[in-house]
């Protein structure tokens, strides 16, 4: 069971959470709990580590000692037993100091690498861990806590993004944690973070925990994974955007993946990707609404009769870059140009998109990564005369509707575009996805969110 930042993003909503573990405890099943930061804590980690690294020292004070506060406060509401809480407390401040020093170093050296920075991100796991770990035991469950490196994930060195090395992961996994299970121990993990093979601490990539269940449940070959957050599960759509969107009850590996990768935000890819060999179900459930049975992810492709498109999703804070006058002959291998060069800066690549007649190349990269991008393109595409001009646009996002239903099934794109253009919305470009699970198109970020509203609708998504 993995708990989202929102889940546990305070004292109440802990033991909550802790009251939900006991009674699936309670009615003997064995778990194993993987928790997130309280929310909003890694965003700020990411801002004072690049403060930081800036030469910033002035805010680290004021800053660590907010977060001490808070997790203090947060501890106090969730561990009722005393001498518990006080082991708590230790841990927190201790982490603290530890954090502190490390700020302060990065903001004298003035250097802030990917290596550094997953560890400042490893913080918020580290802090609200022990917190969950302390309300269960207050409660007089057997438990014990570890980060994700002492439970034995090891991984890449692709700071940022680490991927596990699953075999040595399971290995390390089932002798640290099986033995555990046996003895009715609850073994807690913090998610997000693992570390290499030279125990250099790694993250997993932002939404990461979800990663960090699915590592576990193959290792420890569970029966089901479950996500907690805080939506009753997967949706036709964000229903921050759309009030009216439904639960989907059944999905596929294939089409939760398209939708994960597609910017759904509501799960992690790699988390998909790492159970579908092992075929085990994920289960994605509401913290606050417990009985609703959610989103049950499988591998089999269910198609419903009457949902071509079962899911809209958005991509916010995307931009697209198109090269131009790439000379016909070329296009081929300038693409492979393209993507050479920006596979090298570690740039992704969300969507691609070439008009054969006039020898353009279109692509969608996140919004933050464009400066790097244009800087590497202009000096290898335009600088070795490759193309002829390299324009870009970063108010864009990219819409995709996925589906089963719509392989095979013509004129989905005219009824995409059909409905989108009757509201007068710019289509700037247009991908599918070879699978057919998916249609993906972008367009200007103010008119996205009316994109998805107008679609829900228009494929009778909505409740
Ligand atoms: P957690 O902190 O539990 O990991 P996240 O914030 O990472 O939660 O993901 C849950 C959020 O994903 C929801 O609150 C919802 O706003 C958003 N979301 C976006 N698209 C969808 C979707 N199709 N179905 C469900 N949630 C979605
Ligand atoms: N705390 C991490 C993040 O915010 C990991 C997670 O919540 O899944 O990205
Ligand atoms: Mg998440």
């Amino acid at each position: 069971m993995k708990f989202g930042g929102t889940s546990v993003a305070d004292g109440e909503r802990i033991s909550h959470v802790c009251n939900l573990i006991d009674k699936y405890l309670k009615q003997d099943n064995k778990v194993v709990v993987v928790v997130s930061a309280l929310a909003g804590v890694t965003d700020e980690l990411l801002r004072a580590s690049n403060l930081a690294g800036k030469g910033e020292k002035e805010f680290i004070k004021k800053f660590v000692d907010e977060l001490k506060q808070r997790h203090l406060n947060t501890c106090k509401k969730a561990v009722k037993e005393e001498t518990v809480r006080r082991a708590v407390e230790e841990t927190i401040k201790d982490t603290l100091l530890e954090l502190e020093n490390v700020l302060v170093g990065v903001a004298y050296l003035r250097e802030l690498t990917p290596r550094i920075k997953d560890y400042i991100l490893s913080f918020g796991e580290r802090l609200s861990t022990p917190i969950v770990w302390g309300a269960l035991k207050s409660m007089g469950v057997k438990t014990q806590w570890f980060t994700g490196k002492d439970a034995g994930i090891v991984t890449d060195s692709n700071f940022g993004s680490a991927r596990p090395l699953m075999e040595t992961t399971s290995h390390q996994v089932k002798s640290r944690l099986q033995k555990l299970l046996d003895e009715d121990v609850t073994p807690i993990v913090t998610g997000f973070i693992a570390a290499d093979q030279n125990g250099v601490i790694t993250t997993l990539g932002r939404g990461g925990s979800d990663c960090t269940a699915s590592i576990l449940g193959v290792a420890l070959d569970v029966d089901e994974i479950w996500i907690w957050t805080d939506v009753d599960g997967i949706m036709t759509t964000d229903p921050k955007i759309e009030a009216k969107a439904r639960v989907i009850p059944q999905i596929s590996y294939a089409e939760a993946m398209e939708m994960a990768y597609f910017g759904a935000k509501m799960m992690h890819p790699g988390a998909i990707e790492i159970v579908m060999e092992k075929g085990i179900p994920i289960r994605v459930k509401n913290t606050f609404n417990p009985e609703n049975p959610g989103t049950l992810i499988t591998k089999e492709q269910k198609v419903e009769s009457r949902s071509i498109v079962k899911a809209i999703s958005l991509i916010r804070k995307a931009a697209l870059i198109t090269v131009e006058g790439a000379g016909m002959f070329g296009v081929p291998g300038v693409a492979a140009k393209i993507f050479s060069i920006l596979g090298e800066k570690n740039i992704n690549i969300l969507m691609i998109s070439q008009s054969s007649s006039e020898a353009n190349i279109s692509f969608v990269v996140p919004r933050d990564m464009l400066e790097d991008a244009l800087n590497a393109l202009e000096v290898k595409i335009l600088g070795g005369n490759i193309a002829r001009e390299i324009k870009a646009e970063d108010d864009i996002c990219v819409i995709a509707l996925v589906g089963a239903g719509m392989v095979g099934t013509p004129g989905v794109a005219a009824r995409v575009f059909g409905a989108v253009g009757k509201e007068k919305i710019n289509v700037r470009m247009i991908a599918q996805g070879s699978s057919e699970l998916n249609i993906s198109f972008v367009v200007k970020e103010s008119d996205g969110e009316k994109a998805v509203k107008v679609l829900h609708k228009e494929f009778g998504l909505e409740k």
